[in-house]
């Protein structure tokens, strides 16, 4: 049996050993076609089966209907960062974000790189995006708002959609918290999501758009990055990212079979309160995030001292506590307790943290 090490990773992340497994069963012989799925045509009906089933799955876990086009593209959530201003800022428009951390931030830097005239609605910089703007501002002749639902480096997470006048679309990159709860994902006119953090391996998108949107765009993008192209194509202009759709299809599905997203959600939920129970217990372990905004997804905490996150960090590491280094920009320590982490690393790291706090005071 294989050893299976508990995995904090922010990105590519844990996915479900049940999936791993049937991958594995059929990877030379995908049911009997003699082939793997690596080695199919993607326009072969196989092939073709599975993409569907994909995308079926996505619009049952998200309750949205055939007035929303479902796309798996390639380039990660940073080249969305491009198309969304280039398809979807028209001339005379402006683009609005609400900047929470990081990847806002680039978000906005490439609808400015592309000459789009960029208005910051609000930003939770003041605090070094330990919070999420609960108020925000919007310009002149708005394109649309663009928000990140989770905040996978700083820990925040939007607990409410923000409402916008009739006719402003919302576009949200929601790469760290898809399918981690239930939410009314048909207020959103686009959704976007890096599918390795929490619904499969690196190297595939989704991108969620209602068919109203595809008229809005833009002339003359080049073909690529041109979402009409793509919805007009089923995701097959080019060759898609075959195998890792594959995958995204079968975490889906152990979705479903977990319960769907209100089980996924309560479990999750139980996995982040192992997290906040000692942060609100006592003051060793240090959440960064205000307790009304924290992501259930990504907790960054700190120790009282530098040194004894070192410590902390090579004990848990050597313990078989994987990736629980803060990121770069931020220092300190983060856990993601994505989807598919299982129930047992959140109690059994909680058990190491109370431990190692005994020992530590
Ligand atoms: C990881 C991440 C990205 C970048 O995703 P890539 O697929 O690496 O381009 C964008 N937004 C959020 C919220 C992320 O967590």
């Amino acid at each position: 049996m294989a050893k299976r090490a508990y995995n904090f990773s922010a990105g590519p992340g844990v996915l479900p050993e049940s999936v791993l497994r049937e991958v594995q069963e059929e990877m030379l012989d995908y049911r009997g076609h003699g082939l793997s799925v690596m080695e199919m045509s993607h326009r072969s009906p196989v092939y073709q089966g599975i993409i569907d089933d994909a995308i079926n799955r996505v619009k049952r876990l998200m309750k949205i209907g055939d007035d929303y086009e479902v796309l798996f593209l390639q380039g990660g959530a940073s080249t969305q960062f491009l198309m969304i201003p280039m398809n979807f800022c028209q001339e005379g428009k402006v683009a609005n974000y609400i900047n929470t951390g990081a990847w806002s931030t680039k978000a906005i830097a490439e609808a400015k790189k592309i000459g789009k005239e960029v208005h910051v609605a609000a930003t939770s910089e003041d605090k070094d995006f330990t919070y999420i703007p609960k108020e925000f501002n919007l310009s002149e002749n708005p394109a649309y708002l663009h928000i990140t639902t989770n905040n996978t480096i700083r820990g925040t997470e939007y607990k409410h959609i923000p409402e916008l006048p009739a006719g402003v679309p919302i576009i949200a990159d929601m790469s760290s918290n898809i399918f981690s709860k239930p939410l009314d994902f048909k207020r959103f006119d686009v959704i976007y999501a890096g599918a390795q953090k929490n619904m499969g391996p690196a190297g595939v998108t989704l991108v969620v758009i209602k068919k109203e949107m595809l008229k809005t765009i833009n002339k003359n993008i080049p073909t690529m990055l041109d979402y009409s192209i793509h919805a007009s194509k089923g995701s097959m202009f080019n060759t898609p990212p075959t195998f890792a759709i594959y995958v995204v299809g079968k975490v889906l599905n152990w979705i479903e079979e977990m319960g769907g997203l209100e089980a996924i959600e309560k479990r999750n939920i139980k996995k982040a309160d192992y997290m906040f129970n000692i942060f609100d217990s006592s003051d060793f372990f240090r959440g960064t995030v205000v307790p009304e905004d924290r992501s259930l997804m990504n907790i960054p905490f700190r120790l009282p001292s530098e040194e004894l996150e070192k410590k902390f960090l090579k004990e848990a590491t050597e313990s078989g506590f994987l990736n629980i280094k803060g990121h770069r920009s931020v220092g300190g320590c983060r856990v993601s307790l994505y989807n598919s982490l299982p129930m047992r690393a959140a109690e059994d790291l909680a058990k190491f943290m109370i431990e190692f706090e005994k020992n530590n005071k």
